[in-house]
C-alpha cells in the first residue's frame, strides 16, 4: 500500500492529503521565504500534481515575481488564517510544493537540500552531506 499523509491550515479549513513520499524536499532560504512565512525559513516538500488532492476548504492565492529570475510564484493560503499550505512554480511545471510545516506529522521524510543559503541566518547549521547552494538549485 501506498503511503499517503494528510495536513491543513492554522485553522483546519483547508486540508489536503499527499500520496507518496515528496519528489524532493527542500529548506529554502531566500528572503522572499523568509518574508513571507514572517520566518527563518521555508520546508517545502514536493510532489507531481496527480498526487496531492484538496479535500476542503477554498484557497486564495497570490503571485509573487521573483526580482532574481523574472518568474512566477503562485502561493495557496486560507483566507480565514492566512497559512500558507502549497505554492506552485513557473520553474516546474506538474509540481505542487506542500508547505511542509502544515503536515499533520512532519518526521515522515527527510531534507534533500537547502538553497538560497547564501541569505540564511547565521544561527542555523546545515547539516554534513545535505545538499546546499548559495542560489537555487536549477534545474531540479
Ligand atoms: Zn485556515
Ligand atoms: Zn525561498
Amino acid at each position: 500500500m501506498i503511503e499517503s499523509h494528510c495536513g491543513g491550515c492554522a485553522c483546519g479549513a483547508v486540508r489536503y492529503r499527499v500520496v507518496g513520499k515528496p519528489l524532493f524536499s527542500t529548506v529554502c532560504h531566500c528572503r522572499f521565504c523568509q518574508r513571507r512565512l514572517a520566518s527563518a525559513f521555508a520546508i517545502i516538500a514536493s510532489f507531481d500534481a496527480p498526487a496531492v488532492e484538496f479535500l476542503q476548504g477554498q484557497t486564495s492565492e497570490c503571485e509573487h515575481r521573483s526580482d532574481e529570475s523574472g518568474r512566477w510564484l503562485r502561493m495557496r493560503f486560507c483566507p480565514a488564517c492566512g497559512t500558507t499550505v502549497a505554492h506552485t512554480a513557473e520553474l516546474r511545471p506538474g509540481i505542487i510544493s506542500i508547505a511542509a510545516g502544515t503536515f499533520d506529522e512532519t518526521d515522515w521524510f527527510a531534507i534533500d537540500r537547502h538553497i538560497w543559503v547564501q541569505s540564511k541566518q547565521p544561527w542555523v547549521a546545515i547539516p554534513e552531506g545535505v545538499a546546499s547552494f548559495m542560489q537555487g538549485a536549477a534545474p531540479g
